[in-house]
């Protein structure tokens, strides 16, 4: 009987980053300014280890090189995905992904789409979503103006609300934002702008404007999401986006919610309270910070108990 691959991960220390993932998730922080656990990831710069199984102590890397088998012998070089939990303490960079057209010629890895579920924000939090230039010229003359405000689109977030952030996207976490992110298995970011902060050694971080201004859709779109519910009892499955990177849900159990695979594995956070997994016979305690993934070969399973998970599954392209 295949077992759920319950992970291990790495943390990672941003200037932008606070405690949220200790006071929030009871997580183990190895420092102060903590801005993002890469909860599932394969990716090189922060490999998740299964803690469970005949696979404990496996890195994700080596199980999707050895054991294909474990995500229904599909293709591809990489793990495609990657969930992040990120800790906005303040803004992030202003930045911008590029396809994967762009990243595999000029960075040698996958573009970046990405998107948000906002576990929790501040009253007034903000995000910068999308900019205001019409043409590329504008664009350019705006960013060496640094007319900031003129060119940048802000939006106010809530708990609970979801953004697609295609590759493309200008884009920012703001302050005081807890964020689930889904998204391409890639490290690639392009800043355009970093608010003219200084690091612990009093450098600036680096910027991007080439590359920002190659990469960047103009005039901006904002990606229309058509936001499905369906209840279940007294469960709710809501499903966010059907993209061509990932798919995107939120399933609320109350009491209980059965489920059957609708790709070949599923990625699982859990994101708020406590509960149980069930597969066949065999139960696995669940509570807010586990991570693990449902390998192929695992058809149906089901959730008890008070649990808000975000589970994403492989897209279509
Ligand atoms: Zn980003």
């Amino acid at each position: 009987m295949e077992e759920p691959l319950f992970l291990d991960s790495v943390f990672q220390e941003k200037i932008w980053g606070g405690t949220k993932l200790k006071t929030v998730f009871g997580y183990d922080l190895p420092a102060d300014k903590i801005g993002e656990y890469w909860a599932i990831s394969a990716h090189p710069h922060g490999v998740s280890t299964v803690k469970n199984g005949q696979y404990q102590g496996q890195k994700l890397d080596e199980l999707w090189a050895n054991h294909r088998e474990l995500f229904g012998n599909v293709s591809g070089e990489v793990f495609p995905l990657l969930t992040k939990i990120l800790d906005a303490e303040d803004y992030l960079s202003v930045q911008v992904h590029p396809n994967d057209a762009y990243a595999l010629k000029h960075e040698g890895e996958l573009g970046k789409s990405e998107c948000w579920y906002i576990i929790d924000a501040k009253p007034n939090a903000k995000i910068i979503y999308g900019h205001h230039a019409r043409t590329r010229k504008e664009f350019v003359e705006m960013i060496h103006d640094a007319r900031w405000n003129d060119l940048l689109t802000h939006v106010s977030v809530k708990k609970g609300e979801f953004y697609y952030v295609p590759s493309g996207t200008i884009h920012a976490i703001g302050k005081g934002i807890l964020i689930l992110e889904t998204q391409q298995s890639s490290d690639t970011t392009y800043r355009v702008y970093d608010f003219d902060r200084k690091d612990d050694k009093g450098n600036l971080r680096k910027l991007h404007i080439k590359q920002s201004i190659d990469v960047t859709n103009i005039p901006g779109v904002t990606p229309k999401l058509e936001i499905m519910k369906e209840k279940v009892g007294l469960s709710m499955i809501t499903t966010f986006a059907k993209t061509p990177f990932f798919n995107v849900y939120k399933w609320r159990v109350k009491g209980e919610l059965f489920l059957q695979k609708g790709a070949p594995y599923t990625l699982v956070s859990v994101i708020e309270g406590k509960g149980s997994l069930i597969i066949t016979e065999s139960s696995y305690a669940l509570r807010k910070g586990d991570h693990f993934i449902l390998p192929a070969g695992i058809d149906d399973w089901h959730f008890t108990g008070d649990l808000t998970l975000i589970a994403s599954e492989p897209g279509e392209n």
